[in-house]
């Protein structure tokens, strides 16, 4: 053992925002944990005008709330009042309304950047958590009875002793490759352009999604009066938008979005992402547990990436939570426990990604059959309050069961 070796209970590896969240819910109840993220910690700047946001369901403000973060940002967060769902060029439109499913707000939209700006801080400060940031996983061998990881940080390598290892670190998980773990991969063909806008007409809460011919377009309510704008095209268009002088990008996107909010006044930069569907044809292992992205990334049609997360780190987080308060020296990476993590979330998670792939299909085609059915099942969805409310629990986070946590309760009883 080298005399540089730490020892942990969980080495959560990547600290975006669904590595960098559970971190924080392992520190509240004092498990032992190492957090390895590649990025330095510096790059949680002041927030800016164009930083990209994410739309958070109602059960995510929920576990936010129980880890003690949602106050931070409460202030800034913008609630989802209303969600107005409609096709360009096509009769029909769907609204969900916050106060018909009785609630105060679907969901809220929070910049990225204020989101880790609130849990960083808190884990630089935690007894029970070595942050090493910057500092890369650069190799992974797991035992029969824990696991060894290699990070390399300032140069300098560095070995971890873990009970248990969570892949917290995005997409191309190198913690997944490390388990000789395979994912399916759905190419999209579609390009997510983002960028945050300023409206003649104030939004006052209300979201739109509107399906054009080129794939969704979103326009979610922002603070200081700014709409953030996920715009879904084909590749080959969302590179030529993207190099558009500001009047022309403004207009061509006023075209496509129509004039609910009226002129578009003022486009931030712009940014682009790929899009497809990459899932882990398993999400626990051997002494290991996948989590967001590394775990299942998904299309931003419907918002659900790191709300599905997130209800996946209150289940996971609770489960150790109790092993620990059972058990001082509790086995984190055994089979049993791991077993019941997956027999818990693996619904979920299915419905979810099955859900977002869906709707990326339904609206995906121009013409055809396919196209008079979807315009007649956004007519027929108004109509029946049922399937709304079903699509609305379901994007709001409420659907299956329930952590302690997505309940509104503290991580500990
Ligand atoms: C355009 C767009 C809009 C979206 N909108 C929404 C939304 O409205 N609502 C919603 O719920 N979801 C949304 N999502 C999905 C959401 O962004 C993701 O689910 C979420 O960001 C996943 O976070 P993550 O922490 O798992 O991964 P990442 O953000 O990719 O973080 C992974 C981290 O791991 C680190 N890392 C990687 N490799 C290593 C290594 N070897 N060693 C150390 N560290 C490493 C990286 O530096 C990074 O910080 C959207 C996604 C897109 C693309």
């Amino acid at each position: 053992m080298s005399q540089d070796e730490l020892q942990c209970d969980v080495l959560v590896v990547g600290g975006g925002l669904v590595g960098a969240t559970l971190a924080h819910a392992l520190a509240q109840v004092s498990i032992r944990t190492v957090l390895v993220e590649e990025r330095d910690p510096g790059f949680l700047e002041q927030p800016k005008f164009d930083d990209r946001s994410t739309a958070l369901a109602n059960g995510s403000q929920r576990i936010l709330q129980g880890l003690g973060l949602w106050e931070d940002f409460a202030q800034v967060a913008e609630p989802i009042k209303s969600i107005h769902i409609s096709e360009r060029g096509r009769f029909g439109a769907t609204r969900i309304l916050a106060k018909e499913e009785g609630v105060s707000a679907l969901g809220y939209t929070v910049e990225n950047r204020i989101l880790s700006s609130a849990i960083w801080p808190r884990l630089l400060e935690a007894d029970s958590l070595v942050c090493k940031a910057p500092a890369r996983l650069d190799s992974l061998t797991v035992e029969d009875t824990g696991i060894t990881a290699e990070i390399e940080s300032d140069g300098l390598r560095c070995g971890i002793r873990s009970k248990l290892v969570v892949a917290a670190d995005g997409v191309r998980s190198r913690v997944r490759s490390a388990l000789h773990i395979s994912a399916l991969e759905d190419v999209y063909e579609q390009t997510a352009v983002i960028v945050n806008c300023e409206t003649e007409i104030a939004h006052m809460g209300r979201a739109f999604e509107r399906f054009t011919s080129a794939g969704p377009l979103a326009f979610l309510p922002l603070s200081n009066q700014r709409v953030a704008v996920v715009w879904t095209l084909d590749p080959r268009e969302a590179d030529r938008v993207i190099n558009l002088e500001d009047d022309e990008f403004r207009c061509e996107l006023q075209q496509a979005f129509g004039q609910r909010l009226g002129r578009v006044r003022r486009a931030g930069s712009r940014s682009s992402y790929p899009l497809s569907r990459v899932r882990s044809t398993t999400v626990t292992a051997n002494r290991a547990v996948l989590v967001g992205n590394a775990a299942v990334s998904l299309h931003p049609v419907a918002g659900q990436g790191f709300n599905l997360a997130l209800r996946d780190i209150a289940t996971l987080a609770e489960m150790l939570s109790d092993a620990h308060r059972a058990n001082n020296a509790a086995d984190f990476g055994n089979t049993g426990l791991l077993k019941d993590y997956q027999a818990c979330r693996i619904s979920d998670q299915r419905r979810i990604a099955a859900f977002t792939h869906g709707l990326v299909h339904l609206f995906g085609y121009e013409t055809g059959p396919l196209a008079i059915t979807r315009g007649l099942g956004l007519v027929a969805f108004d109509l029946l309050p049922g399937a709304k409310g079903q699509l609305a629990r379901q994007t709001m986070g409420l659907g299956g069961r329930l952590s302690r946590l997505a309940r509104g309760l503290p991580l500990v009883p």
